[in-house]
């Protein structure tokens, strides 16, 4: 499967704001929107910065892609399965990602970002009710326990990643450090998921 390769850190300076991809150097120093937040490339800097309406839809739609860590046609795809769905297609999206398998391993504090959560759920360190997930794109449901496998409980990315978190910070989830087991409780509101996003202008941008 095709997947993003380049620095990501360059997708952050592109939107101008910390999308947290690269786990625990995003909350230091190092992290170059502290001291280079413009645009990547020559023009970086000086790039102009009156943006149209089309611009401002797509760079939401944009963010919002990166911070999940998608690529085009699977976002896409998000969206016309939240088109779908009864309610607000804009909310339906937001909490269709939000159940991803690599999402909950990442809200729970099992990996310090999405993209490590990926990795290690491909790696078969985790199991949904007693079974092996090893697919990032799974969707969890209200109940579902997502635990580490027994074989894996040793590994030193996961406890480091846990050091970072006190509790569960979000309503819905809950976890258990000692059996290293969350339970994703029920889908969250969109008031609750913290995402500093207006998915609403990709609605707009896709129903062009
Ligand atoms: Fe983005 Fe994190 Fe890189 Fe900072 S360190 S630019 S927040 S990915």
């Amino acid at each position: 499967m095709a997947r993003y390769k380049d620095s990501v850190c360059k997708l952050c300076r592109r939107e101008k704001e910390k999308l947290f991809l690269k786990g625990q150097k995003c909350f230091t120093e190092k992290c170059p929107i502290e001291n280079k937040n413009y645009p990547p490339g020559q023009h970086g800097v000086s790039r102009r910065t009156k943006i149209s309406e089309y611009g401002i839809q797509l760079r939401e739609k944009q963010k919002i892609k990166r911070i999940y860590g998608l690529l085009e046609t699977q976002f896409r795809n998000y969206f016309y399965k939240a088109n779908k769905q009864k309610g607000i297609t804009g909310e339906n999206l937001v909490k269709l990602l939000e159940r991803r398998l690599d999402n909950v391993v990442f809200r729970l504090g099992f990996a310090s970002s999405r993209k490590q959560a990926r990795q290690l759920i491909r790696h078969r360190h985790f199991s949904v009710n007693n079974g092996i997930v090893d697919i990032p794109s799974f969707i969890v449901s209200p109940g579902d326990i997502v635990q580490i496998r027994e074989k894996s409980k040793k590994l030193d990315a996961i406890h480091d990643s846990l050091k970072r978190i006190k509790d569960s910070t979000y309503s819905w989830l809950s976890v258990d450090k000692a059996a290293l087991a969350g339970t994703f409780v029920e889908v969250p509101e969109r008031a609750d998921i913290p995402l500093n996003a207006n998915e609403q202008l990709v609605v707009e941008l896709y129903s062009k």
